[in-house]
Protein backbone atom coordinates (compact mmCIF):
# COMPACT_ATOMS: atom_id res chain seq x y z
CA UNK A 1 0.00 0.00 0.00
CA UNK A 2 1.20 3.70 -0.34
CA UNK A 3 1.41 6.08 2.64
CA UNK A 4 4.10 3.77 4.55
CA UNK A 5 7.04 4.87 2.74
CA UNK A 6 6.72 8.53 2.98
CA UNK A 7 4.82 8.82 6.45
CA UNK A 8 7.55 9.59 9.63
CA UNK A 9 9.50 6.82 11.75
CA UNK A 10 8.07 6.62 15.36
CA UNK A 11 11.26 4.90 16.78
CA UNK A 12 13.02 8.79 17.18
CA UNK A 13 9.14 9.50 18.32
CA UNK A 14 9.38 7.21 20.84
CA UNK A 15 12.50 7.77 22.16
CA UNK A 16 11.07 11.09 22.44
CA UNK A 17 8.58 10.13 25.01
CA UNK A 18 11.55 8.81 27.25
CA UNK A 19 14.28 11.09 26.40
CA UNK A 20 14.52 14.47 25.36
CA UNK A 21 12.23 17.19 27.09
CA UNK A 22 12.85 14.89 30.27
CA UNK A 23 13.58 17.14 33.42
CA UNK A 24 17.02 18.51 34.13
CA UNK A 25 18.65 17.16 38.00
CA UNK A 26 20.23 19.46 39.63
CA UNK A 27 22.87 19.00 42.40
CA UNK A 28 21.21 20.95 45.32
CA UNK A 29 24.75 22.27 46.07
CA UNK A 30 26.20 23.73 43.16
CA UNK A 31 23.10 23.77 40.70
CA UNK A 32 25.10 21.48 37.96
CA UNK A 33 23.20 19.64 35.85
CA UNK A 34 23.77 16.29 37.63
CA UNK A 35 21.28 14.07 35.23
CA UNK A 36 17.73 14.23 33.38
CA UNK A 37 15.11 12.16 34.46
CA UNK A 38 12.73 10.56 31.01
CA UNK A 39 9.81 12.96 30.51
CA UNK A 40 7.16 10.39 31.71
CA UNK A 41 7.22 10.56 34.75
CA UNK A 42 7.19 14.83 34.95
CA UNK A 43 4.25 14.25 32.30
CA UNK A 44 2.31 12.08 34.39
CA UNK A 45 3.20 14.85 37.35
CA UNK A 46 1.73 17.63 35.28
CA UNK A 47 -1.42 15.54 34.15
CA UNK A 48 -2.16 14.74 37.51
CA UNK A 49 -1.90 18.61 38.66
CA UNK A 50 -3.92 19.80 35.62
CA UNK A 51 -6.51 17.16 35.39
CA UNK A 52 -6.60 15.87 39.12
CA UNK A 53 -6.17 12.12 38.84
CA UNK A 54 -3.66 10.54 40.92
CA UNK A 55 -0.43 9.38 39.70
CA UNK A 56 -0.98 5.95 40.58
CA UNK A 57 -3.60 3.30 40.36
CA UNK A 58 -5.22 3.06 36.65
CA UNK A 59 -4.51 7.16 36.37
CA UNK A 60 -1.63 9.44 35.59
CA UNK A 61 1.53 6.84 35.17
CA UNK A 62 -1.15 4.84 33.63
CA UNK A 63 -1.84 6.96 31.00
CA UNK A 64 1.51 8.51 30.11
CA UNK A 65 2.93 4.89 29.84
CA UNK A 66 -0.45 4.38 27.56
CA UNK A 67 0.54 6.94 25.33
CA UNK A 68 4.07 5.07 24.58
CA UNK A 69 2.49 1.89 23.53
CA UNK A 70 0.01 3.38 21.56
CA UNK A 71 2.79 5.29 19.60
CA UNK A 72 4.17 1.80 19.64
CA UNK A 73 1.20 0.00 18.51
CA UNK A 74 0.32 2.30 15.75
CA UNK A 75 3.81 2.58 14.06
CA UNK A 76 3.53 -1.20 13.73
CA UNK A 77 0.03 -1.36 12.05
CA UNK A 78 0.23 -1.93 8.63
CA UNK A 79 -2.58 -1.22 6.35
CA UNK A 80 -3.70 -4.35 4.25
CA UNK A 81 -4.74 -4.10 0.52
CA UNK A 82 -3.13 -3.45 -2.95
CA UNK A 83 -4.58 -5.66 -5.85
CA UNK A 84 -8.64 -5.44 -5.95
CA UNK A 85 -9.03 -7.12 -8.87
CA UNK A 86 -6.25 -8.53 -11.41
CA UNK A 87 -7.97 -10.43 -14.44
CA UNK A 88 -7.10 -10.58 -18.02
CA UNK A 89 -8.98 -7.18 -18.50
CA UNK A 90 -8.45 -5.34 -15.36
CA UNK A 91 -5.71 -4.51 -13.08
CA UNK A 92 -7.42 -2.34 -9.95
CA UNK A 93 -5.76 -1.07 -7.01
CA UNK A 94 -7.05 0.56 -3.85
CA UNK A 95 -4.48 2.73 -2.55
CA UNK A 96 -4.71 4.93 1.06
CA UNK A 97 -3.65 8.56 0.82
CA UNK A 98 -2.82 10.71 3.51
CA UNK A 99 -5.84 13.13 4.01
CA UNK A 100 -4.05 16.32 4.38
CA UNK A 101 -4.62 18.19 7.56
CA UNK A 102 -6.32 16.82 10.50
CA UNK A 103 -7.95 18.65 12.91
CA UNK A 104 -7.73 16.90 16.26
CA UNK A 105 -10.72 18.62 18.83
CA UNK A 106 -10.17 16.58 22.56
CA UNK A 107 -11.88 17.08 25.32
CA UNK A 108 -10.48 16.85 29.64
CA UNK A 109 -10.88 13.65 30.82
CA UNK A 110 -7.77 11.80 29.07
CA UNK A 111 -5.83 14.70 27.67
CA UNK A 112 -2.94 12.99 26.63
CA UNK A 113 -4.36 9.28 25.85
CA UNK A 114 -6.98 10.88 23.91
CA UNK A 115 -4.67 13.16 22.04
CA UNK A 116 -2.18 9.92 21.38
CA UNK A 117 -5.43 8.24 20.18
CA UNK A 118 -6.25 11.00 17.56
CA UNK A 119 -2.61 12.17 16.23
CA UNK A 120 -0.93 8.57 16.30
CA UNK A 121 -2.87 7.59 13.40
CA UNK A 122 -2.92 10.43 11.13
CA UNK A 123 0.91 10.76 11.66
CA UNK A 124 1.57 7.47 10.72
CA UNK A 125 -0.94 7.93 7.36
CA UNK A 126 1.09 10.76 6.05
CA UNK A 127 -0.98 14.13 7.50
CA UNK A 128 0.04 17.17 9.28
CA UNK A 129 -2.28 17.67 12.54
CA UNK A 130 -3.73 20.73 14.22
CA UNK A 131 -4.51 19.52 17.88
CA UNK A 132 -7.39 21.75 19.73
CA UNK A 133 -7.16 20.91 23.51
CA UNK A 134 -9.93 21.03 25.95
CA UNK A 135 -9.61 24.97 27.68
CA UNK A 136 -9.61 22.62 30.93
CA UNK A 137 -6.71 20.42 30.20
CA UNK A 138 -4.28 22.54 27.82
CA UNK A 139 -0.90 22.43 29.19
CA UNK A 140 -1.18 18.44 29.70
CA UNK A 141 -1.62 18.59 25.85
CA UNK A 142 1.34 21.00 25.15
CA UNK A 143 3.67 19.57 27.15
CA UNK A 144 2.59 15.99 25.13
CA UNK A 145 2.78 17.99 21.91
CA UNK A 146 6.28 19.46 23.24
CA UNK A 147 7.96 16.12 23.81
CA UNK A 148 6.57 14.72 20.72
CA UNK A 149 7.99 17.56 18.36
CA UNK A 150 11.48 17.07 20.23
CA UNK A 151 11.52 13.55 17.59
CA UNK A 152 9.53 15.01 14.86
CA UNK A 153 10.00 17.05 11.64
CA UNK A 154 9.35 20.90 12.04
CA UNK A 155 5.46 21.85 11.84
CA UNK A 156 3.95 18.26 11.67
CA UNK A 157 2.46 18.65 14.67
CA UNK A 158 0.75 21.97 15.73
CA UNK A 159 -1.32 22.35 18.92
CA UNK A 160 -3.63 25.41 19.36
CA UNK A 161 -4.93 26.21 22.39
CA UNK A 162 -7.94 28.03 23.33
CA UNK A 163 -11.83 27.49 24.28
CA UNK A 164 -14.86 26.59 22.18
CA UNK A 165 -14.33 29.30 19.92
CA UNK A 166 -10.85 28.07 18.49
CA UNK A 167 -12.86 24.86 18.07
CA UNK A 168 -15.33 26.12 16.31
CA UNK A 169 -12.74 28.02 14.60
CA UNK A 170 -11.32 24.76 13.24
CA UNK A 171 -14.03 22.83 12.55
CA UNK A 172 -14.88 25.30 9.68
CA UNK A 173 -11.35 25.98 8.66
CA UNK A 174 -11.08 25.52 4.97
CA UNK A 175 -7.43 24.33 5.00
CA UNK A 176 -8.58 21.31 7.45
CA UNK A 177 -9.53 18.06 5.70
CA UNK A 178 -10.83 15.81 8.23
CA UNK A 179 -11.36 16.31 11.70
CA UNK A 180 -11.21 13.73 14.65
CA UNK A 181 -13.20 14.94 17.49
CA UNK A 182 -13.51 13.26 20.99
CA UNK A 183 -16.21 14.90 23.64
CA UNK A 184 -19.86 15.90 23.89
CA UNK A 185 -22.61 14.50 21.70
CA UNK A 186 -23.80 18.66 21.74
CA UNK A 187 -20.27 19.51 20.34
CA UNK A 188 -19.99 17.10 17.99
CA UNK A 189 -23.66 18.02 16.64
CA UNK A 190 -22.20 21.59 16.52
CA UNK A 191 -18.69 20.34 14.39
CA UNK A 192 -21.01 18.55 12.30
CA UNK A 193 -22.76 22.15 11.66
CA UNK A 194 -19.87 23.80 11.41
CA UNK A 195 -17.81 21.54 9.15
CA UNK A 196 -20.90 21.04 6.77
CA UNK A 197 -19.76 24.28 4.07
CA UNK A 198 -16.31 22.19 3.68
CA UNK A 199 -17.42 18.81 3.70
CA UNK A 200 -15.21 17.88 5.99
CA UNK A 201 -14.38 13.99 7.12
CA UNK A 202 -15.40 13.52 10.31
CA UNK A 203 -14.55 11.08 13.21
CA UNK A 204 -16.95 11.75 16.01
CA UNK A 205 -16.38 10.03 19.48
CA UNK A 206 -18.99 11.28 21.34
CA UNK A 207 -21.00 10.65 25.07
CA UNK A 208 -22.21 7.30 26.33
CA UNK A 209 -23.91 6.35 28.76
CA UNK A 210 -23.16 2.52 29.31
CA UNK A 211 -25.02 -0.11 30.59
CA UNK A 212 -23.88 -3.17 32.36
CA UNK A 213 -26.04 -6.14 32.60
CA UNK A 214 -25.59 -8.89 35.57
CA UNK A 215 -27.06 -12.23 34.84
CA UNK A 216 -27.84 -13.90 37.24
CA UNK A 217 -25.53 -16.56 37.50
CA UNK A 218 -22.24 -14.83 38.50
CA UNK A 219 -20.61 -14.63 42.01
CA UNK A 220 -21.12 -11.61 42.91
CA UNK A 221 -17.45 -11.15 45.15
CA UNK A 222 -15.69 -12.46 42.07
CA UNK A 223 -17.37 -9.51 39.73
CA UNK A 224 -17.15 -6.76 42.09
CA UNK A 225 -13.74 -5.50 41.33
CA UNK A 226 -14.18 -5.40 37.54
CA UNK A 227 -17.69 -3.74 38.11
CA UNK A 228 -15.95 -1.25 40.04
CA UNK A 229 -13.17 -0.18 38.19
CA UNK A 230 -15.52 -0.35 35.08
CA UNK A 231 -17.56 2.47 36.76
CA UNK A 232 -14.93 4.08 38.77
CA UNK A 233 -11.74 4.38 36.39
CA UNK A 234 -10.58 8.35 36.16
CA UNK A 235 -13.02 8.71 39.08
CA UNK A 236 -15.55 7.79 36.51
CA UNK A 237 -14.64 10.30 33.98
CA UNK A 238 -14.41 8.53 31.19
CA UNK A 239 -16.86 8.07 27.91
CA UNK A 240 -16.62 4.30 28.19
CA UNK A 241 -17.04 3.81 32.11
CA UNK A 242 -20.12 1.79 33.26
CA UNK A 243 -22.67 4.38 33.92
CA UNK A 244 -25.58 2.19 34.75
CA UNK A 245 -25.85 -1.04 36.32
CA UNK A 246 -28.90 -3.59 35.57
CA UNK A 247 -28.32 -6.39 38.01
CA UNK A 248 -30.46 -9.00 38.43
CA UNK A 249 -32.96 -9.76 41.22
CA UNK A 250 -31.53 -12.90 42.22
CA UNK A 251 -27.95 -11.50 42.75
CA UNK A 252 -28.71 -7.45 43.91
CA UNK A 253 -28.50 -7.62 46.88
CA UNK A 254 -25.20 -9.09 47.15
CA UNK A 255 -23.48 -7.45 43.94
CA UNK A 256 -24.32 -4.08 46.11
CA UNK A 257 -22.92 -5.22 48.89
CA UNK A 258 -19.77 -6.66 46.97
CA UNK A 259 -19.65 -3.47 45.10
CA UNK A 260 -19.82 -1.02 48.96
CA UNK A 261 -16.88 -3.38 50.19
CA UNK A 262 -14.51 -2.31 47.21
CA UNK A 263 -15.42 1.00 46.53
CA UNK A 264 -14.98 1.46 50.18
CA UNK A 265 -10.97 0.36 50.29
CA UNK A 266 -10.56 2.64 47.35
CA UNK A 267 -8.20 5.81 49.29
CA UNK A 268 -9.56 8.97 47.27
CA UNK A 269 -7.28 12.18 47.46
CA UNK A 270 -4.74 14.63 46.42
CA UNK A 271 -3.22 13.31 43.11
CA UNK A 272 0.72 13.67 44.25
CA UNK A 273 -0.06 11.67 47.31
CA UNK A 274 1.14 8.19 46.32
CA UNK A 275 -1.70 5.81 48.19
CA UNK A 276 -4.89 7.68 46.05
CA UNK A 277 -5.98 5.83 43.21
CA UNK A 278 -9.48 7.94 42.95
CA UNK A 279 -9.13 11.76 42.41
CA UNK A 280 -11.02 15.05 42.15
CA UNK A 281 -13.90 15.63 39.34
CA UNK A 282 -11.61 18.15 37.49
CA UNK A 283 -13.99 21.02 37.14
CA UNK A 284 -16.76 22.77 39.34
CA UNK A 285 -19.29 22.10 36.55
CA UNK A 286 -18.93 18.72 36.70
CA UNK A 287 -19.27 18.12 40.52
CA UNK A 288 -22.24 20.01 39.92
CA UNK A 289 -23.31 17.60 37.57
CA UNK A 290 -22.76 14.46 39.81
CA UNK A 291 -24.27 16.21 42.79
CA UNK A 292 -27.40 17.00 41.16
CA UNK A 293 -28.21 13.53 39.63
CA UNK A 294 -27.05 12.39 43.26
CA UNK A 295 -29.60 14.54 44.25
CA UNK A 296 -32.43 13.56 42.14
CA UNK A 297 -32.05 10.17 43.17
CA UNK A 298 -32.18 10.77 46.68
CA UNK A 299 -35.51 13.12 46.24
CA UNK A 300 -37.24 10.14 44.57
CA UNK A 301 -36.20 7.88 47.34
CA UNK A 302 -33.34 5.73 45.93
CA UNK A 303 -30.98 4.07 48.39
CA UNK A 304 -27.73 5.79 48.86
CA UNK A 305 -25.70 2.80 49.89
CA UNK A 306 -21.90 4.94 49.79
CA UNK A 307 -21.54 8.35 49.36
CA UNK A 308 -23.45 11.00 48.34
CA UNK A 309 -22.07 13.39 51.25
CA UNK A 310 -19.32 15.56 49.78
CA UNK A 311 -18.22 18.04 52.12
CA UNK A 312 -18.92 21.42 51.19
CA UNK A 313 -16.22 23.16 53.21
CA UNK A 314 -13.26 20.55 51.30
CA UNK A 315 -10.71 22.30 48.68
CA UNK A 316 -10.86 20.78 45.47
CA UNK A 317 -13.96 19.26 43.75
CA UNK A 318 -13.96 16.21 45.72
CA UNK A 319 -17.48 13.69 45.13
CA UNK A 320 -17.18 10.87 47.18
CA UNK A 321 -17.64 7.39 45.73
CA UNK A 322 -21.36 6.81 45.04
CA UNK A 323 -23.49 3.69 44.85
CA UNK A 324 -27.42 4.21 44.92
CA UNK A 325 -29.65 1.13 44.77
CA UNK A 326 -33.45 0.79 44.62
CA UNK A 327 -33.31 3.52 41.72
CA UNK A 328 -35.67 3.62 39.21
CA UNK A 329 -35.05 3.51 35.42
CA UNK A 330 -36.12 7.14 34.44
CA UNK A 331 -34.15 8.60 37.54
CA UNK A 332 -32.29 11.26 35.96
CA UNK A 333 -28.71 9.57 37.38
CA UNK A 334 -29.69 6.70 35.16
CA UNK A 335 -30.97 8.32 31.95
CA UNK A 336 -28.10 11.58 31.63
CA UNK A 337 -24.34 10.92 31.87
CA UNK A 338 -23.16 11.44 35.38
CA UNK A 339 -19.31 11.67 34.48
CA UNK A 340 -18.41 10.90 37.66
CA UNK A 341 -18.20 8.47 40.64
CA UNK A 342 -21.89 7.58 40.96
CA UNK A 343 -23.30 4.37 40.02
CA UNK A 344 -26.69 3.68 39.59
CA UNK A 345 -27.88 0.00 40.17
CA UNK A 346 -30.77 -0.71 39.12
CA UNK A 347 -33.03 -4.19 39.72
CA UNK A 348 -33.95 -6.26 36.86
CA UNK A 349 -36.48 -9.52 37.01
CA UNK A 350 -35.68 -10.82 33.34
CA UNK A 351 -33.28 -10.61 30.83
CA UNK A 352 -35.42 -9.00 28.01
CA UNK A 353 -36.27 -6.22 30.19
CA UNK A 354 -32.40 -5.43 31.29
CA UNK A 355 -31.76 -5.72 27.56
CA UNK A 356 -34.88 -3.00 26.79
CA UNK A 357 -33.61 -0.49 29.16
CA UNK A 358 -30.02 -0.55 28.01
CA UNK A 359 -31.48 -0.12 24.65
CA UNK A 360 -33.84 2.75 25.73
CA UNK A 361 -30.87 5.77 25.70
CA UNK A 362 -30.20 7.51 22.17
CA UNK A 363 -26.73 6.71 23.02
CA UNK A 364 -24.52 2.98 22.75
CA UNK A 365 -20.67 3.61 23.36
CA UNK A 366 -19.65 0.50 25.43
CA UNK A 367 -21.84 -2.23 27.59
CA UNK A 368 -20.91 -5.15 28.98
CA UNK A 369 -22.32 -8.19 30.19
CA UNK A 370 -21.17 -9.95 33.37
CA UNK A 371 -21.74 -13.81 33.70
CA UNK A 372 -20.30 -17.38 34.49
CA UNK A 373 -21.07 -18.36 30.86
CA UNK A 374 -19.95 -17.01 28.39
CA UNK A 375 -21.91 -18.12 25.81
CA UNK A 376 -24.93 -16.75 27.75
CA UNK A 377 -23.54 -13.48 27.95
CA UNK A 378 -22.50 -13.25 24.28
CA UNK A 379 -26.11 -14.29 23.70
CA UNK A 380 -27.35 -10.92 24.95
CA UNK A 381 -24.03 -8.85 24.25
CA UNK A 382 -25.36 -9.44 20.75
CA UNK A 383 -28.39 -7.99 21.58
CA UNK A 384 -27.09 -4.74 22.80
CA UNK A 385 -26.99 -1.42 20.71
CA UNK A 386 -23.02 -0.32 21.38
CA UNK A 387 -20.29 -0.05 19.39
CA UNK A 388 -18.44 -2.34 21.59
CA UNK A 389 -20.00 -5.11 24.22
CA UNK A 390 -17.34 -6.78 27.15
CA UNK A 391 -18.16 -9.22 28.28
CA UNK A 392 -17.22 -9.84 32.15
CA UNK A 393 -15.14 -6.54 32.21
CA UNK A 394 -16.09 -2.89 31.26
CA UNK A 395 -14.27 -0.37 29.08
CA UNK A 396 -10.63 -1.88 28.17
CA UNK A 397 -9.34 -0.31 24.99
CA UNK A 398 -6.48 -2.11 22.74
CA UNK A 399 -4.46 -0.35 20.13
CA UNK A 400 -5.50 -2.83 17.93
CA UNK A 401 -9.41 -3.14 18.61
CA UNK A 402 -11.56 -1.32 16.78
CA UNK A 403 -13.40 1.09 18.97
CA UNK A 404 -16.28 3.35 18.32
CA UNK A 405 -19.62 4.60 18.91
CA UNK A 406 -23.25 4.24 17.43
CA UNK A 407 -26.35 6.10 17.53
CA UNK A 408 -25.55 9.41 19.41
CA UNK A 409 -22.04 8.39 20.86
CA UNK A 410 -20.78 8.74 17.22
CA UNK A 411 -19.61 7.81 14.16
CA UNK A 412 -16.14 6.61 12.71
CA UNK A 413 -13.77 3.76 14.06
CA UNK A 414 -11.03 4.46 15.80
CA UNK A 415 -7.40 2.13 16.33
CA UNK A 416 -5.81 -0.49 14.64
CA UNK A 417 -6.52 -0.83 10.42
CA UNK A 418 -9.77 0.94 10.80
CA UNK A 419 -8.04 3.88 13.05
CA UNK A 420 -5.85 4.09 10.23
CA UNK A 421 -8.50 3.78 7.31
CA UNK A 422 -10.25 6.55 9.08
CA UNK A 423 -7.41 9.62 8.64
CA UNK A 424 -6.34 8.43 5.09
CA UNK A 425 -8.27 8.74 2.06
CA UNK A 426 -8.85 5.68 -0.36
CA UNK A 427 -8.04 6.03 -4.33
CA UNK A 428 -8.55 3.77 -6.81
CA UNK A 429 -6.11 3.30 -9.27
CA UNK A 430 -7.64 0.92 -12.35
CA UNK A 431 -5.70 0.15 -15.53
P1 LIG B 1 -16.95 19.09 25.28
O1 LIG B 1 -17.76 18.64 24.11
O2 LIG B 1 -17.52 20.11 26.17
O3 LIG B 1 -15.54 19.68 24.80
C1 LIG B 1 -14.66 18.92 24.01
C2 LIG B 1 -13.82 19.84 23.15
O4 LIG B 1 -14.64 20.49 22.19
C3 LIG B 1 -13.08 20.93 23.92
O5 LIG B 1 -11.78 21.03 23.39
C4 LIG B 1 -13.89 22.18 23.57
O6 LIG B 1 -13.14 23.37 23.61
C5 LIG B 1 -14.33 21.88 22.15
N1 LIG B 1 -15.52 22.59 21.70
C6 LIG B 1 -16.56 23.06 22.43
N2 LIG B 1 -17.49 23.62 21.63
C7 LIG B 1 -17.03 23.50 20.36
C8 LIG B 1 -17.56 23.83 19.08
N3 LIG B 1 -18.75 24.44 18.96
N4 LIG B 1 -16.84 23.52 17.99
C9 LIG B 1 -15.65 22.88 18.09
N5 LIG B 1 -15.10 22.54 19.28
C10 LIG B 1 -15.79 22.83 20.40
O7 LIG B 1 -16.58 17.74 26.05
P2 LIG B 1 -15.83 17.58 27.46
O8 LIG B 1 -16.73 18.08 28.54
O9 LIG B 1 -14.45 18.13 27.35
O10 LIG B 1 -15.69 15.99 27.56
C11 LIG B 1 -16.65 15.18 28.17
C12 LIG B 1 -17.52 14.48 27.16
O11 LIG B 1 -16.68 13.82 26.20
C13 LIG B 1 -18.37 13.40 27.75
O12 LIG B 1 -19.66 13.45 27.18
C14 LIG B 1 -17.67 12.11 27.36
O13 LIG B 1 -18.52 10.98 27.31
C15 LIG B 1 -17.13 12.48 26.03
N6 LIG B 1 -15.99 11.64 25.66
C16 LIG B 1 -16.16 10.72 24.67
C17 LIG B 1 -15.12 9.85 24.32
C18 LIG B 1 -15.26 8.82 23.24
O14 LIG B 1 -14.28 8.20 22.86
N7 LIG B 1 -16.45 8.59 22.71
C19 LIG B 1 -13.89 9.95 25.01
C20 LIG B 1 -13.77 10.91 26.03
C21 LIG B 1 -14.83 11.75 26.33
Amino acid sequence: MSTTSDTPTYDSLLSGITDPGGREVLDPATGEVVGRVAAAEPLAELLSREQGKPLNGPNARFEVGACAAWLRATAATELPGGTVVDDEDTHAELHYRPVGVVGAIGPWNWPMMITVWQVAPALRMGNTVVVKPSEYTPLSVLALVQVLNGALPADVLTAVAGDREVGARLSGHPGVDKLVFTGSTATGQAIIRSSADTVKRLTLELGGNDAGIVLPDVDPKAIAEGLFWGAFINTGQTCAALKRLYVHTDVYDEVCAALVEVAQAMPMGRGLDEQNVLGPLQNRAQHEVVARLVNAARDAGAKILLGGDPDPDAAGHFYPATIVADVDDANPLVAEEQFGPALPVVRYEDVDQAVAMANRLDVGLGASVWSSDREAARAVAARLEAGTVWINSHGGVHPMIPFGGVKKSGYGLEFGVEGLKAVAVPQVVNG
